[in-house]
């Protein structure tokens, strides 16, 4: 019989001040309320009558031009952050004719669309944004702002000569493989049918809104937007604040994801009155922004900004390392975690099982979260409202959150929570939002409901792609994903994808795409230089890969199954999870899969890949 947590921490002589069974089993009850059958599909697509909640704010309305038949080297279909380091690294490797697409008004993706108040990365900036030495640029503060990180995109567009061909407000409806050519014709709803020798795709991870499952969301008379198309029309104000139009205004916000947990202060401040509607509540832990240091600024050396990524990399995977450079609250939990674990003497760690090991680290997890949980009730003076804010779930079920003013705003006379006890909002009527037989009458409505994850990859990126002998995408990939590397998949040639398709995943998601990006610039570069046509995986390679990924997931599958539902389990259903967030990735971390990656690129044979 296996052990159970108590017994493995009397072991381990850990002294804790609660009981680490019971506090498993309301783990457990929490997750179980949760749990609904229809999973992943409870939620809205946002097309017909809710179209409008995906029209962009930021843009003059009218805009048209005449449609393109050209022909470039590359088309990179995304202008984010992904699109732009491929845009980068293409032009590094020499490659003259490249055309960034994207259906935002500039480049910036995610930060393009999300400018809610407060919106901010909470991934240091120093190694979050891309580019940084190449740009001579160094962020004004520990956490960057929204308004600065949009900016940096479009410098890093002006550095490399993106905007050069460049289409914006032109959205891709479908690609086309023409063998005789060895080239992708690209078709756009703008009326363009353009050539391309290769194409890059990073369409996102989280580019497509989506509203909640529940009814009466037309019905509703007053005014409603979703988070990422924010209407400062409407609220007045900005990034930064100052929402001076919700003065009079009941405010009704949806959602308390990493989203909510960045608007929530601003809404609170300044509208009449607030109701947050929760259904899970986020972990939340210390951010502490601070300024740059002008002094450490000046004294960087180059290549800084690879080894301080690198650093991060290696502490948030498990990892050791003699500093810890970015020092914040990410590498905080993972060094909690192995300290905790390495404590454990009288379990010797040469000794202890796997299972053992698995127990240890869950009995540090639940550590690390009691802090938290510990937090909020040291924060929110309200005993009532302190619990219902406390996460009862693993650390890395759900996204972790860091913001220093998110649970004060909880002590304001003018701030409700509803906590919907897991189960959200009942529905929305003419006058506002309905819980437990009670209407909320408001005069806006926000949706914080997210984006939508693990549906079909062409669903999300928005249009088929039509390859060797007319297969299409969504056909191949109907049962999941299917690729060597995370790239390429057979069968679509010269087609190159970025973002999270069988990757090595990193908490540092531009990181991630910035080793993506060296590696396309490398094939790309390499079949331009040597007259190759077409490259595609080999159909061995690519079941290898599979394999691999498919060996390693059960580790995943079985932290997901135990999670509270949320887009990082499939909304509870981990197994099912073809299309994989973050079960589908490689298991056995970006570190391994970045030196793969390198040591495939020193190799110089191309191995895997077919090319004629
Ligand atoms: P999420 O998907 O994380 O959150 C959606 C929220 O909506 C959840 O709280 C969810 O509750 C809630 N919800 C869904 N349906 C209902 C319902 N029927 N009734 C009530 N509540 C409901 O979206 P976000 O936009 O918050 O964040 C998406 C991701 O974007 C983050 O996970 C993060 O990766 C990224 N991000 C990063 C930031 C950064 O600093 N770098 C900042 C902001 C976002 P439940 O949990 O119960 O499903």
């Amino acid at each position: 019989m296996s052990e159970s947590l108590t017994q493995v921490a009397q072991k381990a002589g850990m002294k804790l001040p609660y009981d680490p069974d019971t506090l498993k089993q309301k783990y457990m009850a929490e997750r179980d309320r949760r749990i609904r059958a229809d999973g992943n599909s409870q939620y809205r697509e946002i097309t017909g009558e809710f179209a409008h909640f995906v029209d962009d704010p930021y843009v003059e309305p009218g805009f048209t031009r005449a449609p393109l038949q050209d022909e470039v080297d590359v088309i990179v279909i995304g202008g984010g952050f992904g699109g732009l380091l491929a845009g980068a690294r293409l032009r590094e490797a020499g490659v003259k004719k490249i055309r960034m697409i994207d259906r935002a008004g500039d480049f910036g993706g995610t930060w393009y669309w999300n400018r809610y108040p407060g919106a901010a990365c909470d991934i240091e900036s120093y190694i979050y944004l891309p580019l940084l030495e190449e740009l001579n640029y160094v962020p004004k503060e520990k956490y960057s702002q929204a308004p600065e990180i949009l900016a940096h995109s479009q410098a890093i567009g002006r550095k490399f000569d993106l905007y050069d061909d460049a289409l914006f407000q032109t959205e891709v409806t479908g690609m086309n493989w023409d063998a005789k050519e060895a080239k992708w014709t690209v078709t756009t709803n703008r009326g363009d049918a353009m050539k391309a020798r290769f194409v890059a795709m990073s369409n996102g991870p989280l580019n497509k809104p989506k509203l909640p499952g529940m009814t009466g969301i037309e019905k509703f008379n007053g005014h409603t937007f979703h988070t990422s198309r924010w209407d400062y029309n409407y609220t007045g104000g900005n990034s930064l604040g100052g929402l001076t139009g919700l003065a009079d205004k009941r405010v009704a916000i949806i959602g308390t994801g990493a989203t909510a947990v960045q608007c929530v202060p601003h809404l609170g401040k300044w509208s009449k009155h607030l109701y947050v509607f929760q259904r899970t509540p986020s972990s939340v832990d210390v951010r502490n922004n601070r300024p740059t240091d002008a002094q450490w600024a000046n004294s960087l050396e180059k290549g800084w900004q690879k080894n301080r990524m690198d650093n991060f990399n290696v502490l948030v995977s498990g990892g050791s390392a003699e500093v810890d450079l970015v020092g914040d609250g990410w590498t905080d939990i993972f060094r909690k975690l192995t300290t905790i674990i390495a404590r454990q003497e009288p379990v010797e760690k040469s000794k202890a099982s796997s299972a053992e090991m698995a127990m240890l680290s869950e009995l540090a997890d639940q550590q690390k979260m009691e802090e938290v949980r510990a937090r909020a009730a040291a924060i929110v003076k309200d005993p009532k409202v302190a619990e219902a804010l406390k996460p009862y779930y693993r650390q890395f079920c759900k996204r972790p959150c860091f913001h220093d003013e998110y649970l004060p705003t909880y002590n304001l006379p003018n701030v409700t929570l509803v906590d919907t006890l897991g189960k959200g909002v009942d529905r929305i009527t003419e006058k506002g939002i309905m819980f437990a037989g009670r209407e909320y009458e408001v005069d806006c409505i926000i949706f914080a409901t997210g984006f939508e994850v693990n549906t079909d990859y062409t669903s999300r990126s928005g249009y088929d792609i039509v390859g060797r002998d007319q297969n299409t995408l969504s056909k191949k990939w109907a049962n999941g994903l299917s690729t060597y590397h995370g790239f390429y998949s057979n069968g679509f040639p010269n087609c190159f994808f970025m973002g999270m398709t069988q990757t090595g995943i990193t908490a540092n998601i531009p990181h991630m795409l910035n080793e993506q990006a060296k590696h396309i610039s490398y094939v790309i570069k390499h079949a331009m230089g040597h007259n190759i046509r077409a490259v595609e995986p080999t159909v061995e390679a690519e079941a290898a890969w599979v394999a691999e990924i498919r060996k390693m997931a059960s580790v995943g599958e079985r932290f997901y199954a135990e999670c509270t539902p949320g887009y990082y389990n499939n909304e509870g259903k981990p197994k099912d999870n073809g299309n994989g967030f973050l079960n589908g990735q490689y298991g056995g971390g970006p570190v391994t899969f970045f030196k793969i990656l390198e040591d495939w690129r020193n190799e110089g044979e191309l191995r895997g890949l077919e090319v004629s």
